[in-house]
């Protein structure tokens, strides 16, 4: 049996991208978590950005997949819908990514510690941003556009109330 370390496990993930953004999972912030039982059986704990995105269990796949190619034959990895995704747990490098490719995280009236004002624009860094559309290519996604620069970019959506994931989430079930 293969036994790696948190950080191992961690630096595999990094391999892991999210299917509908070029950015991996850990610059991303939704590896929570990474455990070891007593038997050094690894289970990896993701929080979902936004629950009703259909990605979630693609995320989930390429995860495992990663981590049994690697020799963690036991892995389990499960998504912790009780934990909050916030915008601030992109890393700085995830955050240079999304902005090369057009996304910004939205933070929706919520506040930030990284970034000045609601989803300034990647193109100027402009404010002066306006709401286009609530859906984007994904549901998770919004539209902006820029007063300033005349760009239009996504933003990624934060969670909404913890009650409307699990009833979104139930709602899929059926
Ligand atoms: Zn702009």
């Amino acid at each position: 049996m293969v036994v790696l370390t948190e950080n191992e496990v961690r630096q595999l993930l990094t391999e892991v991208e999210d299917p509908e953004l070029p950015i991996n999972i850990i610059d991303l912030g939704i590896v929570e978590k990474v455990e070891f039982s007593d038997t050094g059986r690894v289970t990896v704990k993701l929080i979902p950005t936004f629950v009703g995105c259909a990605s979630l269990e693609v995320i989930r796949l390429r995860a495992v997949e990663q981590l049994h190619r690697h020799g963690l034959a036991g892995v389990r990895v499960v998504w912790n819908l009780a934990a909050k995704w916030h915008p601030d747990m992109i890393t700085p490098q995830g955050r240079a990514h999304l902005a090369e490719y057009g996304v910004v995280p939205s933070y929706l009236g919520q506040e930030s510690k990284n970034v000045a004002g609601n989803s300034p624009c990647p193109y100027c860094g402009s404010n002066r941003v306006e709401t286009q559309a609530s859906y984007g290519a994904a549901l998770c996604r919004v539209v902006y556009f820029c007063q300033s620069c005349r760009n239009s970019f996504e933003g990624l959506k934060c969670p909404g109330s913890h009650s409307n994931q699990l009833a979104y989430l139930k709602r899929e079930r059926h």
